[in-house]
């Protein structure tokens, strides 16, 4: 049994609206839950150097589960800077990012249900970068122990979640050695699992047909970066930004994390969706607490306010993020 104990990083931004009212709705739902706040971020860097502070760290791992909201990150390198949130995600071990894609009563398309599983700790994301300022190059880093890892958990969740198919996702016909690996090793690895359906398919070749026919998948594996595209083109077919979520999942820690940033442009106004959030807390319960039961509940009570016509202005609605929450409190 793993302790009731949240670690809340808000962020910067729309962060600071989402992640609190996204909490109430728990705290309704799991009245014990002990809760830690913490900081991340630009405004955090810039009160205390840095984007990520020891005392967030420490928390973060007291406390194995953890939400963060969102940040904002600086356009241009800033000396010192570096993304609090792919920091936290390696600190902690969280090897592998969940992003689902389903259809939501009366958002985007219908008949989705898919599962993106991004490795999320090498690849190009290790940021080892080189420029004399005519040339410039980046280290794209595959390893047997990592991608083993991932796709171990991918076929484990496929399975637990009574998925048929996985597709592995690769470039290896231009990469042979790197992404050569990352398939080579997913398939070795799905010799485990007689029951699942794999195939896999060409990064490009699967961006088309995602686009064409987002209903005919059902779990994707990829490394990294083509995790990350393609989980944003999923996720237009889903609703948008405002409620595509995701879940950080290691052996120590697991992460909830809406997949949207810091949203300038409307944060203020007490308008931004919390639905990403909230679902992310949904994954965090089932993946994590092993609460599966009250994962279904909340999910069930965000998709029936959604029916019910109560949304955010994102979602074509006039609700405030208050307002949605109350209403899914009010359902719970
Ligand atoms: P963004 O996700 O913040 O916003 C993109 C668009 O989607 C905006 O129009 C925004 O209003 C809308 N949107 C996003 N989330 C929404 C929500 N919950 N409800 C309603 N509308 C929502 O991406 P961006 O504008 O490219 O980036 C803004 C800042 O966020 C940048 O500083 C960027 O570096 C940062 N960012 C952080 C993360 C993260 O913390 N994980 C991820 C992406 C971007
Ligand atoms: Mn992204």
């Amino acid at each position: 049994i793993r302790a009731m104990k949240l670690c809340v990083i808000a962020g910067d931004g729309i962060g600071r609206e989402v992640v609190p009212q996204a909490l109430r709705v728990l705290q309704a739902l799991l009245p014990a839950l002990q809760v830690v706040e913490a900081e991340a971020g630009w405004d955090t860097f810039c009160q205390q150097g840095t984007a990520l502070p020891a005392a967030t760290l420490a928390a973060a791992r007291d406390c194995g589960a953890v939400i963060f909201g969102a940040v904002s990150s600086p356009a241009h390198k800033v000396a010192g800077y570096r993304s609090p949130i792919v920091q936290l995600r390696r600190e902690l071990g969280c090897h592998a990012n969940l992003r689902p894609t389903l259809s939501l009563p009366g958002c985007g398309a219908d008949g989705i249900d898919l599962l993106i599983v991004r490795e999320n700790t090498e690849d190009l994301y290790i940021g080892e970068e080189q420029s004399d300022g005519d040339t410039a190059t980046a280290i794209k880093r595959i390893t047997r122990a990592a991608s083993q890892r991932v796709a171990q958990s991918a076929y484990q969740l496929a399975l637990a979640e009574g998925r048929q198919r996985l597709t592995i996702v690769h470039k290896a016909n231009i990469l042979p050695l790197t992404d050569g690996l990352f398939r080579d090793v997913a398939r070795q690895v799905a010799a485990a699992y007689p029951q699942l359906q794999v195939d896999e398919l060409l990064v490009d070749t699967a961006a088309l047909k995602l686009a064409q026919a987002p209903q005919a998948f059902d779990v994707l594996l990829a490394p990294n970066l083509y995790g990350d595209i393609l989980s944003d083109l999923a996720a237009a077919f889903g609703g948008g930004l405002g409620v595509a979520a995701s879940l950080n999942l290691g052996e120590h820690a697991a992460i909830a994390e809406p997949v949207h940033g810091s949203a300038p442009d409307i944060a203020g106004q007490g308008i931004a969706n919390p639905v990403a959030s909230l679902l992310s807390l949904a994954m965090l319960l089932r993946h994590w607490w092993q609460q599966p039961a009250l994962a279904a509940r909340l999910e069930q009570a965000v998709r029936a306010t959604l029916a019910a016509g109560t949304r955010t202005p994102d979602l074509g609605g006039s609700a405030s993020t208050a307002a949605y929450c109350d209403a899914v409190i009010g359902r719970l």
